[in-house]
């Protein structure tokens, strides 16, 4: 049975009844229009914890003016019944006055691993991440937290949050599940036009292509050159192509371990992102 949870109180009973019997809890944080990929995350907490609660809040503070909060995708009513098949414990379903009530004043900025890649393009978007986040982790009281590997840059900074305000939870980051043509999945992917859907797999294809010839020594820069006007050529409306330190997200100039290939880019008006790692 997965209970649908709409209210803070019932929440904390929930988990109190859990912790009550020794059992221990993860936490699956995503905004809903639930896919494969957000289902692996699920089945991969099974492991980790004796009850798996996943969240689904369309969090506005992490949508720009611009961007997409009124059109992002809402499913509940699929994503639950997704949820009840797998077997999830529970499901949080917050409202936003429930998340942020009147009065509400406090905001979780990170500096450093923010203010690169998709910090300068989203501004604010960081913030509004880690203050949800911040405030699921409150709420729920995990043990264990599981984020996928396809936004690398916010599993970064929730790890950096969590060591720096020593939040007593485990980070885990799991790999992108993909499409068999190589498209990371993505709630947004459904409003690529049927044209878009047959370009977007070159996305990863170039990461792959980039990734191999930066391993086999290749000049950084020039990879990056190449590959940035390849996808522009082909329709993308590039944000970056960029190698950086896996960890810190600093620039790397040349090749050198731990590195991360991340890429931004629109189809139309779909923005897509993914990363690799270059071994
Ligand atoms: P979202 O609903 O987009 O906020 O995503 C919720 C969680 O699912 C985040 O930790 C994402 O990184 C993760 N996620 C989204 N897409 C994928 C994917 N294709 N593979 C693995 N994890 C994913």
């Amino acid at each position: 049975m997965t209970l649908e949870i709409t209210n803070l109180a019932t929440l904390r009973k929930t988990i109190d009844g859990w912790r009550a019997k020794g059992e221990t809890i993860a936490l699956v944080p995503t905004m809903g229009a639930l896919h494969r990929g957000h289902m692996t995350l699920m089945l991969d907490a099974k492991e980790y914890a004796d009850r798996v609660v996943a969240s689904i809040f369309v969090n506005p503070t992490q949508f720009g003016p611009t961007e997409d909060f009124s059109k992002y995708p809402r499913t509940t009513a699929e994503d639950v019944a997704l949820l009840k098949t797998d077997g999830i414990d529970a499901v949080w379903l917050p409202d936003v006055p429930t998340m942020y009530p009147q009065g509400f004043a406090t905001t979780i900025h990170i500096t450093g691993i923010t203010e690169t890649l998709e910090g300068p393009l989203r501004p604010g978007h960081f913030d509004g991440v880690a203050t949800v986040v911040a405030k699921l982790f409150q709420q729920v009281q995990p043990d264990t937290v599981l984020f996928g590997e396809k936004d690398y840059q916010q599993l970064k900074l929730i790890e950096r949050m969590v060591s720096d305000l020593n939040m007593n939870l485990k980070v885990l980051g799991t790999p992108t599940v993909r499409e068999e043509d190589g498209l990371a999945l993505s709630s947004r992917n459904r409003y690529l036009s049927p044209e878009d859907r047959r370009l977007a797999p070159q996305l990863h294809e170039a990461l792959q292509q980039a990734s191999r010839a930066m391993s086999q020594g290749k000049d950084v820069q020039s990879v990056l050159a190449e590959f940035r006007e390849r996808l522009t050529d082909r329709g993308f409306a590039l944000d970056y192509l960029e190698l950086r330190h896996a960890e810190t997200l600093m620039p790397l100039t040349s090749f050198q371990k731990p590195a991360r290939l991340l890429v931004a880019a629109k189809l139309g008006t779909t923005r897509l992102i993914d990363n690799i790692a270059v071994e």
